[in-house]
């Protein structure tokens, strides 16, 4: 079903006049966008998960390689194209808990939790999922929530419990600016806690986390850059569906990786630069930005004019093809000046349609967002019906190539009075951003 729709869509996209300019047509080639979409989402790079370092080595390696074919420097202070910085991690745990005098199988138990050891004989606060309940938005909730606390989660949910399990059983970077408190999560038919006995150590490790970051410097003097980003991380292994367990995250977000790539080259190909143009592929994201959050954290906020962060463009959006939304449209003039340099194109980019999806604080560009910069995520994704989203099945077979060339030939467009320094949004108010 899914395939007859992509080819009825993709066929669309073929009758549909564009006029994309020499240059976009030249350097962003639907060969090298299916090559590289296709090598980013390749089972050897097993989903690419942040916190397997070994793992990432190989997409890393891919990037860099694509870096440096097409002639970009290192950033500033850099001696390659890496940018490595070290995260605390929980590697593992040991848990022994009895409540109710009954012992609890640690395949029911999901402690959440930065302390290396702690003992509890008796519960400060219990919560409960009951049956009627949301599993998925108090998870959340309670995952945030500052107290220390015993969570009581329904049999009934058992099934969103295991999923819970296999994200946070496996190795969690340690988040020092994270006021959450202790929970041990327990599948239980129990409602009460009359007993308790738990004792937890957690085994902690250094892990070394890798940004791949190149640029482009202006062809005058000038501290302004513009970034364009995608993350390169994604979920790496799932329980499986169907004899598939690694998460491919072609859509998310190996589409956005190819974007930044295909846009280096096509402005490594552009005399009219008069700003530096930063491209990385962030790690990280899907586990809390904390690629984004350090690359932040060594730049001057005040010198980055503008940020495209790429997420979800492998798939045509719900206006059909050449379309795409830009989150955060009101927080600054960054999105009209991208229609302004569309006018006239095939193309057509839109406020984000999905306000209640939160999805500008949901990509890296939030981070940058913080500090001022108008940043803001472009994406194609049909998020609210989207099926593959997080899944085995996000991979290149999925995604419409034909119709994501187009859309980074028209984030090129879109860009271009930014890169020639013809245009500078506005910045966006801080006090607006949570
Ligand atoms: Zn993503």
């Amino acid at each position: 079903m899914r395939r007859s729709i992509l080819l009825v869509l993709a066929a669309l996209a073929l009758l549909t006049p564009t006029h994309p300019t020499f240059a976009q047509k030249k350097f962003i080639t639907r060969e090298n966008v299916s090559r590289i979409l296709k090598a980013l989402s390749a089972d050897d790079k097993m989903g690419r998960p942040s916190m397997e370092p070994a793992v990432m080595e190989k997409s890393i390696v891919f990037i860099e390689g694509e870096f440096k074919r097409i002639g970009l420097a290192p950033l500033d202070g850099l001696k390659s194209f890496r940018q490595e910085f070290t995260q605390d991690a929980i590697a593992g745990s040991t848990i022994a808990i009895t409540a109710n005098n009954k012992m609890i199988e640690k395949s029911d138990v999901i402690v959440y939790s930065s302390k290396d050891n702690f003992r509890w004989n008796s519960a400060a606060n219990v919560y409960r999922i009951k049956k009627s309940d949301n599993p998925a938005q108090l998870f959340r909730r309670y995952s945030q929530d500052t107290t220390d606390a015993i969570v009581l989660i329904d049999t009934t949910h058992a099934k969103a419990f295991k999923a819970f399990q296999s994200r946070f059983a496996k190795k969690r970077i340690l988040n020092a600016s994270s006021k959450s408190g202790t929970k041990v999560f327990v599948l239980s038919t129990d409602t009460l806690i009359a007993a308790l006995d738990v004792a937890v150590s957690q085994r902690k490790e250094k892990l070394v986390l890798t940004n791949v970051v190149g640029q482009l410097k202006a062809n005058v003097a000038t501290n302004e850059s513009v970034i364009f980003s995608g993350h390169y991380d994604h979920l790496g292994i799932l329980p499986p569906t169907e004899g598939d367990s690694i998460a491919n995250g072609a859509d998310d977000d190996a589409s956005g990786v190819t974007a930044v790539i295909m846009l280096a080259e096509h402005f490594k190909k552009q005399k009219e630069r008069r700003r530096n143009l930063i491209f990385v592929a962030f790690t990280a994201e899907e586990i809390g930005g904390f690629g984004a959050r350090y690359f932040s954290s060594n730049l001057n906020p005040n010198d980055m004019v503008a940020m495209f962060n790429i997420e979800m463009i492998g798939k045509v959006s719900k206006w059909g093809p050449n379309a795409a939304f830009i989150t955060g449209f009101e927080r600054s003039d960054f999105g009209t000046i991208l229609q302004q340099n569309l006018q006239g194109s095939a193309f057509t980019f839109h406020p984000d349609p999905y306000i209640a999806q939160n999805l500008f604080y949901r990509s890296d560009n939030a981070t940058l967002a913080r500090l001022g910069v108008p940043a803001h995520t472009i994406s194609t994704d049909q998020i609210d019906t989207d099926k593959l989203y997080h899944t085995v099945n996000d991979e290149f077979e999925s995604i419409d190539i034909s119709n994501m060339t187009e859309i980074i030939r028209a984030i090129a467009q879109s860009a271009s009075t930014i890169v020639n320094g013809n245009a500078k949004p506005t910045r966006i108010d801080t006090s607006k951003v949570d």
